[in-house]
């Protein structure tokens, strides 16, 4: 069996916290394809660590290899509640700050009308995250993040979304370097891993970067029909040519939501993996 790095978001993609049903024995599956010594499992996340720790105690999911955090501001590996950071990692993002530090930063964003730090265990390294107001007045701060870090020669990606459940914008700011595909590219070229021996999952607005690139991917079928549409468009009518494959329910008899869509994937990109995949379901 060749090797498979498979690697996968965790909210509404492997974990089945969405409001579409997860068919039954689809993460028992999932593990026993993991546990495999040719597989390799990697989070992409826009959780923090010590968040994702407590998705692994709470969804028993597998402890990954390698867990790429806060939507690729922190890479650690080692094992859960004992991660060390990949200092390689951190030093690349270093050099988008330009030497500045978060505090700098911090410092450089003081004074902006509308903008409020968050609770320091949202904060990271290479993260800042604050609350805005929502709607124009938002927008407008957003702007203003924007052009003070432009003025200082700052690379940063400004984030900016809206939750609508408390009514409130909210503004990360991080390295320009700092995005799930960039992040999961550095850890193919470290570990020496090809496309063609990777699959990663997602379902949601941040992971379009990765489901769009050469890497193979599969949109797992509970996915908002807005990014289902936006990922189609972004690679263009030939799915398979560009690397991406929409869940659809079917294989393995169940209904291609969260984990059971990765595995449909694994079995779209890599059929050899069937036997040991329909043997356990
Ligand atoms: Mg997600």
């Amino acid at each position: 069996m060749s090797r498979l790095l498979l690697c996968t978001d965790l909210d509404r993609t492997l974990l089945p916290n969405g409001p579409a049903p997860e068919s039954a024995g689809a993460r028992r599956a999932f593990a026993r394809l993991v546990a495999h010594p040719q597989v390799r499992l990697v989070y992409v996340t826009g959780r923090h660590p010590a968040l994702v720790d407590e998705a692994i105690a709470t969804w028993r999911v597998p402890v990954p290899d390698l867990l790429i955090a806060d939507v690729g501001a922190t890479i650690v590996s080692g094992a859960a509640g004992r991660w060390k950071r990949w200092t390689r990692w951190d030093e690349t993002l270093a050099g988008d700050w330009a030497g500045h530090s978060p505090g700098d930063l911090r410092d450089l964003l003081t004074g902006i009308s509308g903008l409020t730090p968050q609770d320091p265990s949202r904060q990271a390294t290479f993260k800042l995250s604050y609350f805005t107001p929502v709607e124009t007045a938002g927008s407008v701060v957003a702007q203003a993040v924007r052009d003070r870090l432009r003025a200082a020669g700052i690379g940063a990606n400004v984030i900016w979304s809206m939750d609508e459940t408390a009514k409130t914008g909210l503004l990360d700011v991080l390295p320009a370097a700092a995005t799930k595909r960039l992040a999961l590219e550095f850890v193919l070229e470290d570990w020496d891993y090809e496309p063609g021996e990777v699959l990663f999952a997602g379902d949601s607005g941040n992971d379009l970067d990765v489901l769009v690139s050469p890497i193979p991917a599969v949109l797992v079928a509970n996915a908002d029909p807005s990014v289902r549409t936006e990922a189609r468009e972004r690679t263009g009518s030939a799915e398979s040519a560009s690397g991406l494959y929409l869940a659809r329910g079917g294989a393995l008899g169940m209904n291609g939501n969260y984990a059971a869509g990765i595995l449909e994937g694994v079995l779209h990109y890599y059929p050899e993996w069937s036997g040991l995949l329909e043997e356990e379901t």
